[in-house]
Parts: C-alpha cells; structure tokens; sequence
C-alpha cells in the first residue's frame, strides 16, 4: 500500500490493475482504513485520469456481482442524485416511472456528510427493507417493476465501505470518487439508460456550476463508455428541495407528492428528470408527451400505489401511504417564527443539512445510528414577505436540547432582509448529453 500511496501523493497515475488489486483487497478486508483514507485523499487532491477513473470503477463493479436481464426484457432506468438537502426525489421517482411501466432497479446510497441518503429515508418506513438478495430484487423489478435498495455484500460492496470511509474522512467532493462511487453501483443495475441529477449550489458537494457541470460530463461519458445511454440535469441546490428536510419528514412530503400535493419546486425536478427517464426509455415521442404521462400517473393515483406496492414487498408497511402517522414521530415539536419583518433572501441548505445531522438524524462516524424522526419543514422559499412573528418552520427533535439547536440553525440559515431577495438558480439549468451541454430554457 505504502509505495501506491506515495505514487499517489506525489502526482502520479495507478494502473487499472492497482485499482483493481487496491478495491478487491479494501472490500475483502485486507486494507485498513487509514491506509485507504490516505489514498483517497491524496486522490482528492491530485485527482484522476481516465484510465484511472475506468480503472477504479470496474475494480468497485467488479467485487459485486450485476444485475442481467434477459433481451426480451423491457427498458430498465434509473436516476442518481449527487446529493443534496431535502432532496427526496427518488422517493417520489421510483414509483412515478415504475407506475408508466418502466422498470426502475434503483440502488442507493445512505445519508453523506450534510446530505440526505435515500435508504435511510425508505428505512424510516417501518419493516422496509433495503438489503436484499438478488435474485428477489430481480423477481420484484419484474413483478413490481422496481426495486429500491442499498449496496449489499452482493452488490457493489466496495462503494458501501468506501462511501462510508469518505463520510469520516472529509473526502467526498472528489470528482472522480462521486463518478467512480455514482457509476459502480448504477452500472451493477444492469440498466438500458441512465439520468443523473448533479445539484449546484451551497447546499451541493460541489457548489461551483463549472465543478458540477465537470462531474456530469465526467459521469456521462464514463456511462457512454460502458455502453449505458446517460443524460444528466444540473439542478438548484441553493436551497432545500421542498419543503421537509430529515428522514421521516421527507417520506411523509414524498407522498404528498405522489398524492398530487407535493411542493411546487420538488415537482419540477421530478417531472424534469422523469421525462428524461421516458425519453430514454423510449416510453414517450417527446418531452411534452412524457410530461402528460407522468402528471396523469400522479393524478390517478397510480403512482402513489406503486410506492406502496413497493414498500409492501420489501416488508414495510404501505399503510403509510394511507396514514403516514404510521411513521415514527419526534417527541419533541416546535414552531419557528420568523425573526423580522421582510423578504427571504437565503434558506442556506448546508447550514440545515448540518443540523438535520447534529440533531442525530445522520452520521458524523460510521457507525452512528440515525434517528429518523429529526429535522425541520420550511414552509417559505427564498423571495418570500414574511412578517416578524409569522410561523415559518417547524421543528422536530429527540428533546428540549435538539430544539435549540435546530432553532439556532433556522436563526443562521434563514436569513431575512428588508430589500428584495437575489435571484435564485433555475431550478434546473443544464442539460448534458454525450453530445453537447445546453443551457435549459
Ligand atoms: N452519491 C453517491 O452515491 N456517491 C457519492 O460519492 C456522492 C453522492
């Protein structure tokens, strides 16, 4: 290990066959941590070429085992967020494409320094299970037409141990370890296409627009490379994602959204990235046509029944869907109030991600325990008049000592001013093909 990490920290290039060793050792235990934390940071810092970006993501597909799927099988599509605050899009996607009739294999991750982790959020639903065997993921995608769940000693083990050591060690806004960590577990899907949702913003690993729009060009080709039709959307992370940020709040907003009542600016990426979803599916002519699809989904109600057809054969219990009091509650509860007269210039998603985590609803090492109950609903968005003393938020908290601390988040991350609000970023910006980078009209 020694000699690679040295190669490493002086700027040098490992070879395919180092990564492989590297991943394959880590994954089996024969690495310790801190060796590996040395090595990822010094990749963090020096950075990748692209035999070594493939290198590594094959070593990391490689220790698992992928989904197949016989030719006859229908489309098969996913979407992978880059992370982000009160980002529950993939609670309300999954279901949503699933319910058109596009198989959606979806594997997740857990929640990442200030940004949520969908399998902790499906794992709030009691009995929900996301660590299953293969073969009755493979049976659910056919029978349910999709299937959300984690990396298992199966499937794509090394990104589970890896992503976890980058949590504890300050190295996740790598851009080839979110490419390589992304790609390795959607590649194992045994996917026919493939959209990423790469957030910009405060709230964003990579908050710069030129950082984020790197990492989607990098994750796009590395998916064309590999034989997987990818597109990618640059999104708004300059403020939470609707408005609940924590485990259980943000299932219960998911199904809202699935039950047509879902906030505004969550929709809009949701219906941005399903479209693309069809498209690649083949599923609609055009964007327009796939946009109808998708709201008449939701409108039935067939998009909110197949979240619980899904939540019912990974064991959880689809009464949620019905009556999210099933879900466990906060003991402790409390209103925000605005701390003045005037308009919402900034709801600041990192300082409220940071919260969510040290109220105990995500992990500092990597062995805490999340409690899903924690965190906040904002119910005003940047541009917003508020008047002092007007409810803005709730908090939800395990005591008295966990309100405190979430009202002094609100008192730094909501900030109100008496002139009008900065412009926000579009919702959704870019849009990034093999082909091109266009701008979102
Ligand atoms: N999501 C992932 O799956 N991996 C990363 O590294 C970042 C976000």
């Amino acid at each position: 290990m020694v000699p690679l990490i040295e190669r490493k920290r002086n700027g040098g290039t490992l070879t395919a066959e180092d990564w492989s060793g590297l991943v394959t050792a880590y994954a089996a235990g024969q690495v310790p941590d801190y060796q590996m934390a040395a090595l990822l940071m010094a990749t963090l810092l020096n950075g990748m070429d692209n035999a070594e970006l493939d290198g590594l993501t094959d070593a990391m597909l490689q220790t698992g085992v992928q989904l197949s799927f016989g030719p006859e099988a229908p489309p098969r599509i996913d979407k992978h967020s880059t992370g982000g605050v009160g980002d529950k899009v993939s609670l309300v996607l999954a279901p949503l494409v699933a319910s058109v009739g596009v198989a959606v294999p979806m594997i997740s991750g857990r929640g990442l320094a200030h940004t949520g982790g969908t399998l902790d959020k499906l794992e709030s639903i009691p009995g929900f299970r996301t660590d299953l065997a293969l073969d009755h993921v493979r049976r659910q995608i056919e029978r349910v037409g999709a299937a959300m769940i984690g990396q298992t000693d199966e499937i794509a083990p090394a990104d589970r141990k890896l992503y976890a050591l980058r949590n504890a060690t300050a190295t996740v806004e790598a851009i080839p370890l979110m490419a390589a960590s992304i790609m390795s577990k959607k590649l194992a899907e045994g996917l026919t296409g493939l959209v990423l949702d790469v957030k910009r913003g405060s709230g964003a690993f990579l908050p710069d627009v030129d950082d984020g729009l790197e990492l989607a060009c990098t994750m796009v080709a590395l998916g064309e490379r590999r034989g997987c039709p990818t597109v990618a959307l640059v999104t708004a992370m300059d403020r939470p994602l609707g408005c609940a940020c924590g485990n259980t709040l943000e299932v219960e907003e998911a199904i809202a959204a699935l039950r047509n009542e879902g906030p505004p600016d969550l929709m809009e990426v949701v219906y941005a990235l399903g479209v693309e979803m069809l498209l690649l599916a083949g599923a609609a002519p055009t964007a327009a046509a796939a946009r109808a699809t998708l709201e008449q989904a939701i409108a039935t109600g067939d998009a909110a029944e197949k979240f619980g057809q899904i939540i019912d054969a990974q064991g959880g219990n689809a009464g949620v869907i019905e009556d999210p009091a099933v879900l466990a509650q906060a003991p402790a509860v409390a209103v925000y109030e605005a701390v003045a007269t005037g308009t919402v210039h900034r709801i600041e998603p990192r300082m409220i991600g940071q919260a969510v985590v040290a109220m105990g609803g995500g992990r500092q090492r990597m062995d805490d325990v999340v409690d899903p109950t924690v965190g906040f609903v904002i119910t005003v968005k940047p541009g917003a008049r508020v008047e002092q003393g007007q409810p803005i938020a709730s908090l939800y908290a395990r005591d008295e000592a966990g309100i405190v601390l979430g009202r002094q988040a609100l008192d730094r991350a909501v900030r109100i001013r008496d002139e009008p609000a900065p412009g926000a970023f579009p919702l959704v910006s870019h849009r990034i093909t093999a082909d091109a980078v266009s701008l979102v009209e």
